[in-house]
């Protein structure tokens, strides 16, 4: 018997990286998944590679950011899937520049991303959830929410999912629904080996680098987040509400 046997899982930016590797965790821990991402035959690649155990998967097309698609790719897990009980919010982009170089586009499609995104989307599922009394939801954060070197819109941004975590960990609770977030630290994935190569840096070279420093003397990679993702969102966490883990090996935080 699986933590997640009868639910259904909607992970955004779920075609590769963390939320994929949330994806696998949840379906092999029970859940039918909806892999939602920008491109749909990439979802649609993705959730035929999920384990399947009872349940089916399916992948939608979507821009979280927009709000006619994230409703429709709320609306279309329900039907396509029987339900809604899981909504992760992991949908990402950077715009990486020094503040003197940001771009107001840098800016505004990181904060579309990463903030309006999650609001979209927690908007259409909180509908279902307060309706059915139950429902979990997953922000990703991240630990360069504290600051960090040529994020000035993503560190903004992942603050502000903290933010919003918190306060709707208070307005959902009453209607048993569970919101929190974990901010990540380094996770081997191409958003990751897109920064080695903005630093000029190779992949491996960075990941050596970055173990190096870490606590933990090693990198973190979409498994570990997806541990953490699923007792978050599981019932052995439904006293857990409006908290950000952060999973980053103890990483300093400056
Ligand atoms: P990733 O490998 O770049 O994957 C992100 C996914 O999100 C991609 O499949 C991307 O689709 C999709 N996406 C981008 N914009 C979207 C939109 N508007 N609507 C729907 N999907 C969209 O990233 P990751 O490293 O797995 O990161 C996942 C989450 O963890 C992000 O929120 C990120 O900020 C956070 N995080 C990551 C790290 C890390 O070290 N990797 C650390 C802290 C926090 P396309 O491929 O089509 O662009």
């Amino acid at each position: 018997m699986g933590r997640f046997d009868g639910r259904v899982a909607l992970i955004t930016g779920a075609a590769r990286g963390i939320g994929f590797g949330i994806a696998q965790r949840f379906a092999e821990e029970g859940a039918a998944i909806a892999i939602v991402d920008l491109n749909e035959a990439d979802a649609a690649e993705a959730a035929a590679k999920l384990p399947k155990a009872a349940q089916t998967h399916v992948g939608i097309g979507c821009d979280v950011a927009d709000r006619p698609s994230a409703e429709a790719a709320v609306a279309r897990a329900v039907e396509e899937l029987g339900g809604l009980h899981i909504l992760v919010n992991n949908a990402g982009i950077t715009r990486d520049n020094l503040l003197f170089k940001m771009t107001d586009a840098d800016w505004d499609s990181v904060m579309a991303v990463h903030l309006r995104g999650p609001f979209l989307m927690t908007q259409a599922a909180q509908k279902v959830f307060t309706e059915q009394r139950y429902g979990k939801v997953l922000n990703l954060s991240s630990i360069s929410s504290y600051g960090n070197r040529g994020q000035a819109n993503y560190s903004a941004a992942k603050a502000g999912v903290q933010g919003f975590t918190r306060t709707l960990g208070m307005e959902l609770g009453p209607f048993g629904i569970n919101v929190n977030a974990i901010a990540p630290g380094f996770i081997v994935t191409e958003m990751t080996e897109a920064t080695a190569r903005r630093l000029k840096l190779e992949p491996e070279e960075f990941f050596k680098l970055n173990a190096e420093h870490n606590p933990v003397r090693r990198i973190g990679y979409p498994e570990d987040i997806a541990a953490a993702a699923a007792f978050l969102c599981s019932d052995e966490a439904s006293y857990i509400t409006g908290q950000t883990l952060n999973v980053c090996g103890g990483a300093a935080i400056h």
